[in-house]
């Protein structure tokens, strides 16, 4: 069967092989002006769009372009998806965030042109490595945070956060993209009733559809990030997506016995995974937790090793001196003969077995590690879900 995007036309070929799709630009004047694009290499395929590599010809800036083919937008709620996409995505302008250049159409296409995240998503990212230091977790959470922030305080819900959509840039910066799902509220107070998300990711309140849902759905899927970047895989994942729907109503999830988790990452994950959106913490709550405590500081970027490989003890201890040898810090609260709370250190020592894994490399983090990383929004599960698109209108040919 043949896809909207399977029928994407080429654009035009140059003596190099080189595709060209050209972007025709009327100036107020009413004068048109064509700008080129290289097309390069194919960076990924969504739901609905593929993304390519565009060399702008002039300016030889590089972007990431979403390429949505016309006729896979005939149903209106694919239409839909994208003006909400546009409109919202174009208007937002933060460090975080995947940043919107512009966008444009020829006969047969779509095309959004994205800042360029050279060094894929965290899916990728947690494929490779199957899971991260909790250092490593710290500063991407921070990062998602501000991104948070930013979204909530302009009254924005993401509603489909999850490792596929938050990108990794050449410099390591953590940018959030994918705004297909995102709402903005009208008013502080609004409920939605939209049920959408990624099945391994959607809150509990979202399923339950009584009551309607806001921000805390964001909090709730940044508390299933957390969990899969530790554990290695997300915490209500099963074969099916009923089975997974029906353990988030019940919030039926568990720590596996070995894995390398801190108290404070256990305690975050824990709080923040709470059946009711009320009780969870909000997005100061959490930088004020623990587990943001661990250490002295947290590394504003990562080095780019880290795409690879987990970064070395000595690097970890830079930040968290009382890392122990697995590269956590477990504290412990003792009560001193005169009644106060006390907290001590208490890391695992690694056996030599555990050594001769390298520094991280526990039988705990073994056992996690060959939790099917690869599955990871790749199983029936990892396909986001739409009902009920609220229509709204954009200047585009999508009129
Ligand atoms: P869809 O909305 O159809 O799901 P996505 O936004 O998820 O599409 O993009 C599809 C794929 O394109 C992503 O999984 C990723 O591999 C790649 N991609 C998207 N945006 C960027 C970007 N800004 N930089 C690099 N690659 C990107």
């Amino acid at each position: 069967m043949n896809s909207g995007a399977d029928k994407e036309k080429q654009g035009e070929l140059t003596s190099e092989n080189q595709t060209i799709v050209e972007e025709k630009i009327v100036k107020v004047t009413g004068d048109i002006q064509i700008r080129k694009y290289i097309k390069g290499r194919l960076l990924g395929k969504g739901g609905f769009a593929k993304c390519y590599e565009f060399t702008c010809v002039d300016s030889k800036r590089i972007s990431a372009a979403k390429v949505v083919v016309k006729s896979s937008l005939v149903k209106s709620r694919a239409k839909q998806k994208l003006i909400s996409e546009i409109k919202i995505h174009k208007a937002l302008h933060n460090t975080n965030i995947v940043g919107f250049e512009h966008y444009f159409e020829d006969t047969d296409n779509v095309y959004i042109l994205l800042e360029m995240c050279t060094n894929q998503s965290m899916n990728e990212l947690i494929k490779r490595r199957k899971t991260l230091t909790e250092i490593e977790v710290q500063c991407y959470t921070i990062q998602l945070i501000k991104a948070l922030k930013y979204l909530h305080s302009h009254r924005i819900i993401h509603r489909d956060l999850k490792l596929g959509n938050l990108f990794l840039t050449d410099k390591m910066e953590l940018k959030v993209g994918d705004f297909g799902l995102a709402t903005k509220l009208e008013f502080e107070g609004e409920r939605k009733r939209t049920v959408c998300g990624t099945p391994n990711y959607i809150a509990p309140e979202i399923l339950d559809g009584k009551c309607g849902h806001s921000y805390e759905v964001d909090i709730w899927s940044l508390g299933v990030i957390i969990y899969t970047l530790i554990i290695g895989k997300p915490p209500f994942e099963t074969q099916d997506v009923k089975t997974t729907y029906k353990r988030i109503k019940m919030n039926s999830y568990t720590f596996p016995e070995r894995a390398v988790i801190s108290d404070a990452a256990k305690s975050l994950i824990t709080e923040i995974l709470t059946t009711d959106p009320s009780k969870r913490p909000n997005l100061d709550g959490m930088i004020a937790s623990d587990f943001f405590a661990l250490g002295t500081s947290i590394p504003k970027l990562l080095p780019t090793s880290t795409l690879a490989c987990p970064p070395s003890l000595s690097y970890i201890r830079q930040f968290m001196p009382d890392a122990g040898p697995n590269g956590i810090v477990q504290r412990q609260s003792t009560t001193n003969r005169m009644g106060e709370t006390k907290d001590s250190l208490s890391n695992k020592v690694m056996t030599d077995r555990d050594k001769s894994k390298g520094p991280f490399l526990s039988n705990n983090q073994q056992t996690t590690n060959s939790a099917r990383p690869d599955t990871v929004e790749n199983t029936g599960t990892g396909r986001p879900l739409t009902t009920n698109y609220m229509s709204n209108n954009l200047g585009i040919f999508l009129k």
